[in-house]
């Protein structure tokens, strides 16, 4: 029913299996940047999947990057150090000028130019991107220059660039609520010490994320994507993609759990027989396959309908709910299947418990896309 992309997954299996659990162990204990990994699958092609052939990428669709995302997760690794590399340039791909296409799509999509940091959420209006208050006031003709705060801005220290979302017209003189916010392509090689500060966040699992400071930062006017005050319909635009990857990043997370749970449930021994012999167990297990398969259709009927060019927002919201929902379950049956030795680092379970959970928060929390559903899909009484 669906093309399954069995080579990519195999390929991306076996590059997979170079990086075991020992090494993602590793850089979880240290906070550390997955380097090898990443530049392994960018020599490889597969973050640039995305990029027409034109500029340099192998033009692929959406399925095939859910096929890569998938595979990693359920290898064991961690994609999120480089999903956004995969995304975020389809903002600058679809608004940007023929010049800013030109300049930095065959990079990306070579790997010389890195662009997988996005600076939307702020300390102050989180979830409620159009209370946002970093500032981009225009310097003349010479260009902007912009003013404040971002937070989990993640990957930002391993990244060339930055899709900034900004407001260039004060709240008060916009028409409509959602005007007067603009998109920046920023380069931030010659930004850091110049207006530009970075401070790592320690966080309970290994992410790269960030908080950023904006201190009369000047950029150039050709760093603006798009028109000016048409910022957030242009982030918006890029949103189902980046659920859709998401979601499939939490089957393969889904699937690495009930099969380790599988695996140990058939090995584990007590009271003279296999844990994995009593229905208590099993049904766990099985309820989480089972779930995992329901989301996992509603993952490929986005991805479908996304590279249809057809109006996804609600099966991608769906899927991503779904995944992450599935994900999550799934992990906590892993845990509980897994006894004391759950707990264990060397079983690696107690790792990607850590990191399931991030996805029923971010990038969209599971409440915001149930009133998502509620009040765009089922007409329902708007909360805000
Ligand atoms: C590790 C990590 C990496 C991240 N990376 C990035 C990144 O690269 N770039 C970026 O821009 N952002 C990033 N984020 C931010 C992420 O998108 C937000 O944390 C997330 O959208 C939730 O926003 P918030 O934390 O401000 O929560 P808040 O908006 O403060 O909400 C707190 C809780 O209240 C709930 N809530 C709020 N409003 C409503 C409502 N109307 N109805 C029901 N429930 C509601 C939310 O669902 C949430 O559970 C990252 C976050 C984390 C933790």
């Amino acid at each position: 029913m669906f093309e399954e992309y069995s080579e990519i997954r195999e390929a991306v299996s076996r590059l997979c299996n170079q990086f075991e659990g020992e090494y993602w162990q590793e850089k979880d204990r240290d906070r550390a940047y997955p380097t090898e990994f990443v530049k392994a699958l960018t020599d490889a092609g597969y973050l640039s999947v995305l990029i027409p052939e034109e500029f340099g990428g192998s033009g692929l669709g959406i399925s095939a990057a859910c096929a890569i995302m998938e595979e990693i997760q359920k290898s064991g690794g961690n994609g999120g150090a480089c999903h956004a590399q995969m995304y975020t340039m389809g903002t600058v791909l679809r608004h940007g000028t023929e010049e800013q296409k030109q300049l930095y799509l065959p990079k990306i999509a070579s790997g010389e130019m890195r662009l997988q940091a996005f600076g939307v959420t702020e300390p102050t209006s989180g979830t409620d991107t159009l209370s946002l208050r970093t500032t981009a006031v225009k310097d003349g003709n010479n260009g902007y220059v912009i003013n404040g705060q971002k937070i989990w801005t993640s990957r930002v220290e391993h990244s060339d660039l930055m899709l900034l979302l900004a407001r260039t017209t004060p709240r008060e003189q916009v028409e409509k609520r959602t005007g007067g916010l603009s998109v920046f392509l920023l380069d931030m090689r010659d930004a850091v010490g110049n207006g530009l500060t970075i401070r790592p966040i320690r966080t309970m699992i290994n992410h790269a994320t960030t908080e950023v400071f904006f201190d009369n930062l000047k950029v150039p006017a050709s760093s603006l994507v798009g028109e000016e005050g048409k910022g957030f319909r242009y982030i918006l635009s890029g949103l189902n993609a980046e659920r859709i990857l998401i979601a499939a990043e939490c089957i393969g997370d889904a699937k690495w759990f009930i099969d380790k749970a599988k695996t140990y449930a058939n090995e584990r021994s007590v009271f003279g027989r296999p844990i994995g012999q009593n229905q208590g167990i099993q049904f766990p297990i099985a309820e989480s396959y089972a779930q995992t398969e329901a989301a996992d259709l509603m993952v490929k009927k986005s991805a479908l309908l996304y590279e249809e060019g057809e109006n996804c927002g609600a099966e991608a919201n769906m899927a991503k709910y779904l995944a992450a929902e599935a994900s999550w379950k799934a992990a906590d049956m892993c845990m509980q299947t897994h006894g004391g030795f759950a707990f264990a680092e060397e079983y690696d379970v107690e790792r990607k418990f850590r990191e399931a959970r991030l996805y029923r928060i971010a990038p969209i929390s599971s409440n915001l896309v149930l009133s998502y559903l509620a009040e765009h899909v089922l007409g329902m009484p708007r909360s805000y």
